[in-house]
Formats: C-alpha cells, sequence, structure tokens
C-alpha cells in the first residue's frame, strides 16, 4: 500500500523553516512581512479562505491586512487601490481574493498588482515568467506541489508526469514548472479521448479536475506518486478529492490524502512567497542607500 504524503507535515516543516527567515529579517533589515488580501464583496466561501490565510500568516509571524471593499466599488476604484497599495513601502506582498464581482476585468486588476508584490503569481509576467524560467513568484498551488515531491525525494526529470486539468491556476503553470525540470508532461482536459491512455503512463499523476473519484485504480501504473489537488464536497459536507484514495492507494507507491495533502501546501506557498517578496524589498531599499550614500560621499 502506498506511502501517504502527509502535507500537513511538510508545510509544518515548511512554516518553521519560514518563521525563522521572518526573524532574520527583523533581525538585519528592521522589516516584518506584510501581506495585504483585497477582498470584494461577500462571497461566503472566499471569507473563509481569506480568514485561513491571516490565521496562517500570524502562525510565522507575517504581519497581515484585510481590505474589505464595497461588492459596488467600481473598476477604477479598486485599480486606485491598488496602485495605492503597490506605492506603500510596508507592504510587500498583495492579493486580490477571486472570484470578483463580474463588472470587473480581473486580468485587468491582476496585471495592476506591482509584480514585485505579486505572490499569487497571477500577473500576466509571472505567468509568462514561467515559460522563459524569469518568474519572481511561482503560483502557489502548483509550487506547492513541486515542493511536496522534493520534500519526498521523488525525482522529476526524466518522468512520464501527466496532468489532469488545464486551469490558469493549477493544470497550465504546473506543467509549464513540470518542463522546467525536464519531465515529459501530459496535460489532459474535459475534452480529452480516453483519459486513462494518458493517465496510465504517469510515473507522476497530477489531478486537478474537480470531479470526486475521476481517478480509479485500473487508471494508475503500479508504483506512480499520485499527488490530488481536487477539493469536493460531498453530500454530507466531508471533503473528498479527484481521486478513488482507497482503490489508487494499492496501487501507488505514494498518494496524497484530501485534507490533509496539497491544501495545506498551498497555503504554505503563500506565506513562503511574502517572505520572500519582504526580502527582495528589503535587499532592494538597502542596495539604494548604499548607492545614495555612496553619491553623498562622492559630493562632499
Ligand atoms: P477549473 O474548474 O478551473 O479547471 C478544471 C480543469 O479540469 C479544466 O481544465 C477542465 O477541462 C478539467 N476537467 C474537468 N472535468 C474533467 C474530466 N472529467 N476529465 C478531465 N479533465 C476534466 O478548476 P481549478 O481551479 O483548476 O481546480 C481544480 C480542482 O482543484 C478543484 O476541485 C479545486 O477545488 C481544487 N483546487 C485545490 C487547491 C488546493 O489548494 N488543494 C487549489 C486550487 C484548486
Amino acid at each position: 500500500s502506498a506511502r501517504i504524503l502527509d502535507g500537513r507535515d511538510i508545510a509544518r516543516d515548511i512554516r518553521a523553516e519560514t518563521s525563522l527567515r521572518v526573524a532574520d529579517l527583523a533581525a538585519s533589515a528592521g522589516v516584518v512581512p506584510h501581506l495585504v488580501v483585497i477582498l470584494v464583496g461577500e462571497n461566503p466561501a472566499s471569507r473563509v479562505y481569506v480568514e485561513n490565510k491571516a490565521r496562517a500568516c500570524a502562525q510565522v509571524g507575517i504581519k497581515s491586512t484585510l481590505v474589505r471593499l464595497d461588492v459596488g466599488i467600481s473598476a477604477q476604484e479598486l485599480i486606485c487601490e491598488i496602485e495605492r497599495l503597490n506605492r506603500s513601502p510596508d507592504v510587500h506582498g498583495i492579493l486580490v481574493q477571486l472570484p470578483l464581482p463580474p463588472h470587473h476585468d480581473i486580468q485587468a486588476v491582476l496585471r495592476t498588482i506591482s509584480i514585485h508584490k505579486d505572490v499569487d503569481g497571477f500577473h500576466l509576467y509571472n505567468v509568462g515568467g514561467l515559460v522563459v524560467g524569469k518568474t519572481i513568484f511561482s503560483p502557489c498551488t502548483p509550487y506547492g506541489v513541486m515542493r511536496m515531491l522534493d520534500h519526498a525525494a521523488i525525482p522529476v526529470e526524466g518522468r512520464n508526469v501527466t496532468i489532469v486539468g488545464a486551469s490558469n491556476i493549477v493544470g497550465k503553470p504546473m506543467a509549464l514548472m513540470m518542463m522546467a525540470r525536464e519531465a515529459t508532461v501530459s496535460v489532459c482536459h474535459a475534452k480529452t479521448r480516453d483519459l486513462a491512455q494518458y493517465t496510465i503512463l504517469a510515473d507522476i499523476l497530477i489531478v486537478a479536475a474537480g470531479v470526486p473519484k475521476l481517478i480509479g485504480a485500473q487508471m494508475v501504473r503500479t508504483g506512480a506518486a499520485v499527488i490530488d489537488v481536487g477539493i469536493n464536497r460531498d453530500p454530507q459536507g466531508k471533503l473528498q478529492g479527484d481521486v478513488d484514495f482507497d482503490a489508487v492507494r494499492t496501487k501507488a507507491s505514494c498518494i496524497t490524502p484530501v485534507p490533509g495533502g496539497v491544501g495545506p501546501m498551498t497555503v504554505t506557498m503563500l506565506l513562503v512567497n511574502t517572505v520572500s517578496a519582504a526580502e527582495r524589498i528589503a535587499a532592494n531599499a538597502t542596495m539604494h542607500s548604499l548607492r545614495r550614500s555612496d553619491l553623498k560621499a562622492d559630493l562632499s
């Protein structure tokens, strides 16, 4: 039976490292990483996500601020608010909780966020950067999957990786990150004919479709690593993934549970990105002040 990849355990290790980085930054630069989350309107699911993010930040010593905006806020007002946060030297990460009310152009909003503060990695620059290996921040869910595989010492290079789901936030960036690591990648989606033909090839199978029990044991190669990104609620309100866990675990070499797999990793990567943002901004500020003092010395 498969080894269970416990996302909570791995996340705990990474959060401990992240706390140390927060302490170092306070000691070396007097900076406390600060994440601002913008929530527009009253979507109850979004409220829960935002609260989880705030709680996770507090655990590692990241300051977080929730900016709640009225559901009727105009596109222009929202953009002005983001521009204000871009300019604020005390803000290191900016996250706009999606979805937004329909009168907003989500891509335009995401493109307003400074690429240096784009801790969700959804700005066009960071999305495009995945293609050429120049991204500043990687999107949290695929980044979390990558860190999980690395933590479990599962090699990627030269492996067959099949990704089920091709969304902008999970499947597509996951494929690019896997290509950057020289995996052989197949990407499947709702229009794929004969899904099993691709999944059976996978040394690493990553499933992010949002369809409960989409992946049965007969679709999985013996010894595969199976990463279940899916989060579905059954009629009783219980969470389940996209993989038939009990069946597949008899065939896989390792598998992530739902809940307690990829979910905790996603939030953790947001913390990692926020601390990285603060470190980069602090290093940049130091460099500028050194340049300024050089200049003063030259002039005197
Ligand atoms: P999405 O709806 O934007 O995209 C789903 C993708 O799966 C699409 O490409 C679609 O074509 C494909 N798909 C749908 N049905 C399919 C089928 N029968 N066969 C093959 N492909 C199919 O969803 P998303 O935002 O990428 O999220 C996917 C799932 O992952 C959801 O359950 C979501 O809740 C979950 N999720 C979890 C985390 C986490 O932190 N664990 C983060 C993001 C999303």
